[in-house]
């Protein structure tokens, strides 16, 4: 959608069709407090086909890309006749990840689009409130997997919310015990060592468990295994990680975990009509030849370049680099405390509030970029 919005703006004589699964974009990065409930879906999702309302080269069409027959040029779809193109810019996004898991899909609870937000949240809703007449202490225990990003800003949102549901469905909030299961041996080992132990000491004081050198192998209806040892609890979300598109599989690409290694100017290498950005997508880092990771900011950068370097083929000239300049990383504990590790005019390591504020400015202007003041300040 940002490629979209910046192809617009560069004034390229071209007819571009969006596809999008759904009649409404939503940002990602938001989807964690839809599920802990301290956000609605109206609040992180905004309307697609009103936003190009005024565009006239721009159509908009709700359906889902099943495959692209790369050597036809053609996009097939679930409810529509088959798109031809001249060029493809593919941003399919990302799935949960299960790494083949026994159990992982039919047990956990994924965050990965409104749907499943939604989903996990009723669940969650559901058991604590079924408490007050089960008495069953599973009801108030819930295991979290992974503690990347996304399982530590729900976490951050679940501890926020839950004196309010206990209030609200009369369960005993000191009975309650969240369970954060991670593989690795630290919680949040991307940021310095101080401003980690900061972190996970906020969410251990507001009662969270955390379990590292725990692999779960293997997730049950009510229980998450390591090897051996057994956690007990009706409500098991599962954010162990992503994967690109299955899309990309179908399609016959060269991938990873559904991911391909793109061109320096981010075209997919022997197909120079297709651009592959986002989560399908990935490029390497110059300075160590390694990917970088798949953030929201990057798939920023990626939409911008991607959208300059079509726009330049359309005229006849020559593509650029991709060019990444990081910013640093946010990580929120809750809608007004997070951590933050900031690249702006030096290095800065924030914690506190400082660092909810910084988060929320990002997220805010990506809204911005993408829509209009109007949306941001939550007023359509
Ligand atoms: P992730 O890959 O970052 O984290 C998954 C975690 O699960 C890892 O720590 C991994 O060790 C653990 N894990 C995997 N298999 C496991 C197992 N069997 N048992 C126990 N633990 C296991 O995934 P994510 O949190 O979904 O994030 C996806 C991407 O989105 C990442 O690149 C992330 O940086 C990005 N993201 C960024 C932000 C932010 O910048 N604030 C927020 C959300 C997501």
């Amino acid at each position: 959608m940002r490629t979209v919005k910046k192809l617009t703006g560069l004034g390229v004589d071209a007819q571009i069709v969006l596809v999008n699964k759904n009649p409404y974009h939503y940002q990602t990065t938001e989807l964690h407090e839809v599920a802990a409930g301290t956000k609605e879906p109206a609040d992180i999702t905004f309307d697609v086909a009103r936003t190009f309302a005024n565009k006239k080269n721009v159509q908009v069409l709700i359906d889902e890309v099943i495959r692209i027959d790369q050597d036809a040029k053609s996009v097939e779809l679930k409810n529509n006749a088959p798109l031809q193109y001249d060029y493809l810019v593919n941003s399919l996004g990302f799935e949960s990840e299960t790494f083949g898991i026994k159990g992982a899909n039919e047990n956990g609870w994924p965050i990965v689009d409104i749907d499943t937000a939604l989903a996990a949240r009723k669940h969650l809703e559901d058991t604590l409130k079924r408490y007050k007449s089960s008495h069953d202490p599973n009801d108030l225990r819930i295991i979290v997997c992974g503690a990347g990003f996304t399982s530590i800003e729900y976490i951050g949102e679940l501890v926020y919310r839950m004196p309010k549901l206990a209030k609200q469905y009369g369960f005993p909030l000191d009975e309650v015990k969240i369970e954060c299961i991670e593989a690795g041996p630290r919680i949040l080992g991307m940021f310095d060592q101080n401003l980690s132990q900061w972190g996970v000491e906020y969410l251990e004081k507001k009662g969270v468990n955390f379990h590292v050198s725990t692999p779960i192998t293997e997730v049950k209806s009510n229980a998450v295994m390591s090897n051996d040892q057994e956690f007990t609890a009706n409500t098991i979300i599962w954010t162990t990680g992503v994967r690109g598109s299955h899309v990309i599989a179908d399609s016959g690409y060269d991938q990873k975990r559904n991911r391909v290694v793109v061109a320096d100017d981010l075209r997919v290498n022997g197909q120079p009509d297709q651009f592959l950005i986002g989560d399908v997508s990935g490029v390497a880092n110059p300075g160590n030849g390694r990917l970088y990771p798949t953030t929201a900011q990057i798939s920023i950068a990626e939409a911008d370049c991607a959208a300059q370097n079509l726009a330049a083929l359309l005229k006849g000239q020559p593509t650029k680099k991709f060019v990444f300049n990081a910013l640093g990383t946010v990580c929120s504990l809750g809608p007004k405390v997070g951590i933050a590790s900031i690249d702006m005019f030096g290095h800065w390591n924030l914690k506190g509030w400082i660092a909810g504020v910084a988060k929320k400015l990002i997220a805010d202007r990506s809204t911005l970029e993408l829509t209009n003041i109007r949306t941001m300040l939550g007023n359509d």
